[in-house]
């Protein structure tokens, strides 16, 4: 490693994305920006090139690239501009970057994360659905590359903190009995079936303490976050989805906490704010500031519980069948979540909606072994086919 740590962001200008150039700002010392990347916000790219200048900066489509390419010549910012899948895998995997921020939104992030992990990179883990699609290989080529992951998800980054740092042994062997996975509830924790049925896309990405991007706000308040993060953490702590409780903790204060055998209870809190958990993964094994407001308990006053419900949440459920289901069942389960919250976004169908597709999906479509990323890739657009016939059904 050089003595600047060379770090490619993959979904620069998301909410993760922006978090994390906000904390490598901060360390100019410490942290270098080697590539930057987004889908298709050219303007918005253009200015991060300007203020970080890095070697490289990748966007979804060709004439994505092209205007970029003409915005940069015209700043006199000589990044190189590249496109697509080649281009994000190109970045992830590059000799020259120590680290990269896996910060993609859904699926598109599952091949450059998977090429950093095979190249041996400092994965930091945001994009959830990378690990839900395709835990097995993804783990896998970690441990064959020698990558080192470190877990970004809030909640996953809290019990990465509340673990024993003692690598080759499994949780039983380091005590732990339990892992206790908080869950805001999100914006409609205390909204009856009926009154759910017609909440707006607006509403929905409202989440009362986290801001972030679209998808995982309505993921959020679907409590389908919730069941993504359980998958994830199976395969981030090699664990059982019985091992593991979920607890609704409506303040995000505690991030979430493992028991061990002698009855004591290891908490991770903060403020909610991303920055934490990205300046953790940054930092590790060390701790660097993050610009995060100190958390006053004073003001906080009290902190409450509650139990998770499954009926009016369904989406939760969905996410053990699948885990249960084992193979690709997880990656079918994303996908036709995917297709069935853009709809929501789009206005093509009702939040209740979002549940009910992913049920049929994963009730149509039969399971195999997750033996190959191409195995993947065709369980995940047969999922996507299918939910996008029963929103065309709906709409
Ligand atoms: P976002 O929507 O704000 O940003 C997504 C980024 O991905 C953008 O830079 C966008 O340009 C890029 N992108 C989207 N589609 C793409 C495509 N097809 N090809 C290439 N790039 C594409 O999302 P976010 O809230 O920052 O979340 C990013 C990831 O981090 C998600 O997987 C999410 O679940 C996870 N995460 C987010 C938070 C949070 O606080 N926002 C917390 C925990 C985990
Ligand atoms: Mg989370």
């Amino acid at each position: 490693m050089s003595a600047i740590e060379q770090i490619t962001v993959l979904g620069a200008t998301g909410s993760v994305g922006l978090n994390t150039l906000d904390v490598i700002a901060r360390h100019p010392d410490k942290y270098g920006v080697f590539a930057l990347t987004a889908n298709s916000k050219v303007d918005e790219l253009a200015e991060l090139c300007v203020a970080y200048k890095p070697q490289y900066a990748v966007l979804g489509s060709a004439n994505a690239a092209q205007q970029l390419k003409d915005k940069l010549n015209l700043l006199h910012v000589d990044t190189e501009v590249l496109c697509g899948d080649d281009g994000l895998c190109h970045v992830a995997s590059h000799p020259h970057v120590d680290s990269v921020m896996a910060a993609i939104v859904g699926a598109a992030g599952l091949n450059p994360t998977l090429a950093a992990a095979e190249a041996g990179k400092k994965v930091l883990l945001a994009n959830k659905e990378a690990l839900v699609m395709a835990g097995d290989l993804f783990m896998q080529a970690i441990a064959a590359s020698g990558a080192t992951l470190l877990p970004i998800d809030s909640e996953h980054n809290a019990i990465f903190q509340c673990l024993p740092q003692t690598a080759n042994k499994s949780l039983v062997d380091n005590g732990v009995e339990r892992i206790l996975l908080t869950a805001s509830g999100g914006p409609f924790r205390q909204f009856s079936a009926e009154q759910m049925h017609g909440v707006s896309p607006e509403q929905a990405c409202a989440h009362p303490n986290w801001s972030m991007g679209q998808k995982i706000s309505v993921d959020s308040a679907t409590l389908m976050n919730k069941g993504l993060e359980l998958i994830e953490a199976c395969w981030l702590f090699d664990t059982d989805q019985s091992d593991i409780d979920i607890v609704v903790h409506p303040q995000s204060i505690i991030h979430s906490m493992v028991r061990y055998v002698d009855g004591s209870v290891i908490a991770q809190m903060g403020n909610p704010d991303m920055r934490t958990p990205i300046a953790y993964g940054l930092a590790w094994p060390e701790r660097v500031d993050a610009g995060v407001k100190p958390l006053d308990f004073i003001k906080l006053g009290s902190l409450d519980f509650e139990a998770p419900d499954e009926q009016r949440f369904p989406c939760l459920v969905l996410a053990r069948q699948a885990w249960q289901q084992g193979g690709t069942a997880s990656a079918v389960l994303n996908a036709a979540n995917e297709i069935a919250v853009a709809a929501f976004l789009n206005k093509k169908i009702g939040f209740t909606d979002i549940a009910s597709i992913i049920e049929q999906v994963l009730a149509k479509q039969s399971t195999v072994k997750a033996t190959t990323i191409e195995v993947v890739q065709t369980a995940d657009a047969e999922a996507r086919l299918l939910a996008n016939q029963i929103v065309a059904e709906i709409h």
